[in-house]
């Protein structure tokens, strides 16, 4: 928490985010650099308000609006994903190399990630299969922890695709 308002620290040292955005040739303003600050450092794949939040924590100046612009134009430059668990609340991470897949705890709302060969295999057979070449996909599971499984009660209602 102590850390959070020290502004000094934020000029000297630009966060990953941000030396991704300048290699991008995005001009980077001070508040521009909070957001991408506060992005490198969430693990937790918030959502703008969230992001918002954090960011007034280091600059109290900063607006909704400009978060908003911001982490749009951040997606735009590919720096940053926008993710989609189902709930109607855009998520975001920073983009990082190594590709990944997420678990969502639909009771606690929490977000697992993980990576998975056989099933990267499995994905680009199954394309292979039915005559194409995989250039992408979206693959995110929705679960219970098996120790709480048997009193669930959801908080977090994704719409989930059926499974038949
Ligand atoms: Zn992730």
């Amino acid at each position: 928490m102590a850390s959070t308002t020290d502004s000094a620290g934020i000029a000297d040292m630009p966060s990953r985010l941000e030396q991704l955005c300048i290699q991008k040739g995005l001009k980077m303003t001070e508040q521009r650099r909070v957001i991408s600050r506060v992005l490198s450092d969430s693990t937790d794949h918030p959502d703008v308000e969230q992001v918002y939040r954090r960011a007034i924590e280091i600059d109290p100046h900063i607006s909704i609006a400009t978060v908003y612009r911001t982490m749009r134009l951040f997606e735009e430059a590919n720096v940053i994903e926008r993710l989609d668990f189902g709930d109607g609340r855009a998520r975001y991470e920073e983009n990082r190399d190594e590709h990944h897949h997420h678990l969502i705890d639909v009771q606690s709302g929490e977000v697992v990630e993980f990576t998975n060969e056989e099933m990267e295999r499995l994905k680009e057979r199954i394309a292979d299969e039915l005559g194409y070449e995989l250039i992408g996909h979206r693959l995110e599971l929705y679960g219970v922890r098996k120790d709480r499984a048997k009193s669930m009660k959801t908080s977090f209602k994704p719409q989930l695709p059926r499974t038949e």
